[in-house]
């Protein structure tokens, strides 16, 4: 699963929608928000200028030798994850790719631009309209299935085969091919993207026998083995356990491009460096979650006295990506794999990418910030803190109630609150992330410089959630935060400069009331309460939406540019 920024999903809408147009139950709320918030944008021009080209690099200064040299083979095979993927979208996606590169008029590199950012002929965030001329719809299967085949006649198609064949044809690893006597049938990643495969798994073997960390030679050899094998068991389990300097995910992952079914997995790759200086502070955090829960602002009988043991959190600076990585919107962060059967038995692992986030500061909220904050406060926002609250709010998911008893029956947060379950835990991660950081900053687990910048920060990030609408989960939970904080003084608007500031004393008791009020909700499971809260809190008035019809002209997303790999 990927964040595509930060923790905030801002622009969820409309790419959800057109990553799962075949799953239209919520597809078509999801619609109206995106249609209200986003009008289409006619010009390729102006289409392209909503992403901001930016620079990203990372620093390799501290890497040996060995690893050197295995980066450089990695990044190499990440491009190979490129011509597989622009394979995987449509089956005249590489034929038009050739072509729109060769036109060198001013209006044939503007295409062959936006070409390159959405990996294909059609605008992610216009509803995946054709900006090429003469190409068909995007076709919801991709080119994992015949393209003259409906998603009924796939499903009647599967459930005509054995137990075993139906696994294959409903696999994360196989397309859907007429063989040559023209019936269906599954052909095996490793057969279909042979040719590229091949040269990829080689090296990734190169860069195995380069490195000198023991985790990434593990991972790169077991991966390239099942780029050849089809058998991704192995090096799934092994990306799990992987710690290294460099970090790499490349292969087979998300299913988002399968509109038809979600099955099968489009090729992609991240190749990042370790951020040992962000790393040492989570592990500073995570070493005193027991202390926060212990202080947690609710009835002790709602704490939870042995916190579990924490899903591996990563956080690292991209160097390099490939594939379907590199389409549409960039993803800020990630959770693998996706393979029920590892997260069943080694759980998942949820990589931070830090320098993205940081690009998506600059480039997205500090203008942002321009408009929405008081000119008294708009100095505060910083990328520190911005990025201190995400490492919180992803510790503070697993503090609070999730296991709970109504009644003598054991039963879940999560069941209880059924559909406002996740607006409603996200709200709890933010808000309890920074009761978690106060709590730090008075005991001198985080400098107290941070303090007034974390919440003007956090203001700002607000604005930046809600702009495309609040039918997501994080912007309907941030919507409701803000109002909440709003009615109790904490945040404050300006009628002079028509922006916000932040009250900071009466900003620290309403983040303590409200991570109370949360999580004793989720203590008591108490769906019609939650109903109720959200009905009235969840909800953009109309000072907010004046400040939100200033952004229009801020870019949604970054362009990346890696001029390290070059
Ligand atoms: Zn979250």
């Amino acid at each position: 699963m990927r964040t595509l920024s930060s923790f905030l999903t801002e622009r969820t809408l409309c790419v959800t929608l057109s990553r799962y147009a075949g799953l239209l139950a919520a597809g078509a709320l999801i619609l109206t928000g995106c249609t209200d918030q986003q009008p289409m944008k006619s010009s390729l021009e102006e289409r392209i200028d909503r992403f901001a080209p930016t620079v990203i690099t990372a620093d390799t200064a501290h890497l040996s030798a060995g690893d050197r040299v295995a980066l450089r083979k990695i990044v190499e095979a990440a491009a190979i994850m490129d011509r597989i993927f622009i394979r995987q979208v449509w089956d005249g996606n590489e034929a038009l790719m050739k072509q729109l590169a060769a036109d060198s008029t001013h209006e044939g590199k503007e295409r062959f631009r936006y070409f390159t950012i959405n990996m294909g002929p059609w605008s992610k965030l216009d509803h995946d309209s054709a900006f090429i001329p003469g190409v068909p719809p995007r076709p919801l299967g991709a080119n994992y299935y015949p393209a003259d085949v409906s998603k009924e006649a796939l499903d009647a198609w599967v459930h005509t085969l054995s137990k075993a064949e139906q696994e294959r044809a409903t696999g994360f690893f196989y397309v859907i091919r007429r063989n040559n006597t023209n019936t269906l049938s599954t052909v095996p990643y490793s057969v279909e993207y042979r040719d590229l495969l091949v040269p990829a798994a080689q090296l990734l073997r190169e860069a195995a026998s380069s490195t000198d960390n023991p985790s990434l030679r593990s991972f790169l050899t077991k991966r390239a083995d099942a780029l050849l094998s089809n058998d991704y068991y192995a090096s799934d389990v092994a990306w799990m356990d992987l710690d290294s300097p460099i970090d790499v995910t490349i292969g087979p992952y998300e299913t988002y491009m399968d509109g038809f079914f979600n099955y099968k997995a489009a090729f992609e790759a991240y190749v990042g460096l370790r951020d040992d200086e962000e790393t040492a502070r989570l592990g500073q955090f995570a070493s005193r979650l027991q202390e926060i829960e212990n202080n947690l602002p609710i009835d002790p009988k709602y704490r939870n006295p042995s916190l579990g043991k924490l899903a591996p959190i990563r956080v690292i600076d991209e160097y390099a990506i490939g594939g379907e990585a590199r389409a549409g919107v960039q993803t800020a962060a990630f959770n693998l794999p996706n393979d029920e059967r590892i997260v069943r038995e080694k759980g998942s692992k949820r990589v931070m990418l830090k320098n993205v986030q940081e690009a998506k500061f600059n480039k997205i909220l500090r203008p942002i910030a321009a408009v929405a904050i008081d000119p008294a406060q708009a100095s505060l926002v910083a990328f520190k803190p911005f990025f201190t609250h995400i490492l919180a709010h992803e510790l503070m998911h697993g503090l609070g109630p999730h296991n709970i008893v109504l009644g003598g029956r054991q039963t879940t947060v999560r069941q209880e609150l059924k559909e406002l379950y996740s607006a409603f835990e996200e709200a709890k991660a933010d808000i309890s992330g920074l009761f978690a950081l106060q709590y730090w900053i008075d005991h001198g687990v985080v400098e107290k410089t941070m303090e007034h910048p974390m919440y003007v920060t956090y203001l700002a990030g607000i604005f930046r959630s809600v702009r495309f609408g609040i039918n997501e989960a994080h912007g309907k939970g941030m919507a409701f935060q803000f109002n909440y904080l709003a009615d109790h003084g904490a945040i404050v608007y300006h009628e002079e400069t028509g922006s916000y500031s932040v009250d900071f004393e009466a900003m620290k008791s309403a983040v303590k009331a409200l991570t109370g009020e949360i999580m004793t909700l989720q203590a008591e499971g108490n769906y019609s309460r939650v109903k109720e809260t959200f009905d009235r809190f969840a909800t953009i008035k109309p000072q907010m939406r004046s400040v939100l019809d200033r952004l229009t002209a801020i870019p949604v997303d970054i362009a990346p540019e890696f001029p390290d790999t070059h």
